[in-house]
């Protein structure tokens, strides 16, 4: 059983010969619209997996959150706990020109509604969880709350700190296991993003600050381990091509979330969700991207 509290948007993206300056309109190519959140995205790719997945996000009384239950209910993640406030359903314009660079524009709208109330209501869930997973995309009180019904209810949290901002000292005891990449790390330590530090480095900053086990998802180089004792490497698995790999991230938090929900020890865990990561950057889009056991299974065959 896993629990997630997180952010629900969706993106629009428009792609375009060249940005628009001030007071201009640029007319241009494709237009497409598509769900994500890492929220939504981490419980849908929970539920595929196989896990029992309760999430909490907001949602407005709008067409996009009519769209987003219907979404839930299709991919069999458990929504009734999911609040729908008087405010828009997150979108995200994106625009995409030539080179590929972007520039994106978010409204968070009904998830800056979501309060420590809300997630008080999802007590029961968190209860009920072997594993409580956590995003950024909220306020942070909502996130603090999380954090801390899961440390009251003894059930195991795994904060994936994204958006990253510098994480409130209270925090810190409340999380048992983090999952940055290497900005995040920086960022929610309070370092300046540029500062050049290995990751090895960065384990060590933590190691300072908290006793969670942290896996740090290094890209192309898959991940590390750092549980206290040892860092450890654990080495990416080759795709065959990459070509988006928006979601790999999510992807990679909902099947570490799953494998330790399993009982696997953390090094196998974070092996089994190199390889989500590794299909989910082989697929254009997110949920299309998002990879079955059997997917998953193939991934570590090869
Ligand atoms: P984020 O978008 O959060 O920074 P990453 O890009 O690090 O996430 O990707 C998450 C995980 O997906 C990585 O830790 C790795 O396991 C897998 N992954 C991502 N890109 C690749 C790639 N090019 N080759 C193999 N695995 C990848």
């Amino acid at each position: 059983k896993i629990a997630v509290v997180g952010g629900y948007g969706v993106g629009m993206t428009m792609r375009v010969p060249h940005f628009p300056a001030p007071g201009e309109t640029v007319s241009g190519g494709d237009y497409a619209q598509g769900p994500g959140g890492k929220g939504s995205n981490q419980a849908i790719a929970a539920a595929r997996l196989g896990a029992d997945v309760s999430l909490l996000t907001a949602i407005g009384k709008d067409h996009l959150g009519d769209a987003a239950a219907a979404l839930w209910a299709r991919e069999g993640v458990g929504h009734e706990y999911v609040a729908r406030v008087e405010s828009s359903t997150m979108v995200g314009f994106i625009l995409v020109d030539d080179d590929g660079e972007n520039e994106i524009a978010i409204a968070p709208g009904a998830l800056s509604r979501l309060t420590a109330d809300h997630v008080e209501g999802f007590r029961k869930a968190i209860r009920d969880a072997d594993i409580l997973m956590v995003s950024m995309e909220i306020p942070l009180e909502a996130v603090g709350a999380a954090l801390r019904i899961a440390n009251e209810e003894g059930t195991t949290s795994l904060l994936n700190p994204a958006p990253a901002v510098p994480l409130p000292a209270e925090f810190w005891p409340w999380v048992d296991i983090l999952t940055p990449n290497q900005s995040e790390a920086a960022q929610i330590l309070g370092l300046p993003v540029t500062h050049n530090l290995s990751a090895a480095e960065i384990a060590e900053q933590l190691r300072s600050r908290t006793d969670a086990a942290v896996v740090m998802t290094l890209g192309s180089a898959g991940s590390a381990v750092f549980d206290g004792a040892d860092f450890q490497q654990v080495e990416a698995f080759p795709p065959a091509r990459v070509v988006d790999t928006t979601g790999a991230g999510d992807t990679f938090n909902a099947a570490l979330a799953v494998a330790i929900a399993d009982g696997e020890p953390l090094d196998r865990a974070a092996r089994f969700a190199n390889a989500a990561g590794a299909h989910a950057v082989t697929q254009a889009g997110v949920i299309d991207a998002l990879p079955t056991r059997e997917q998953i299974a193939a991934v570590m065959a090869i």
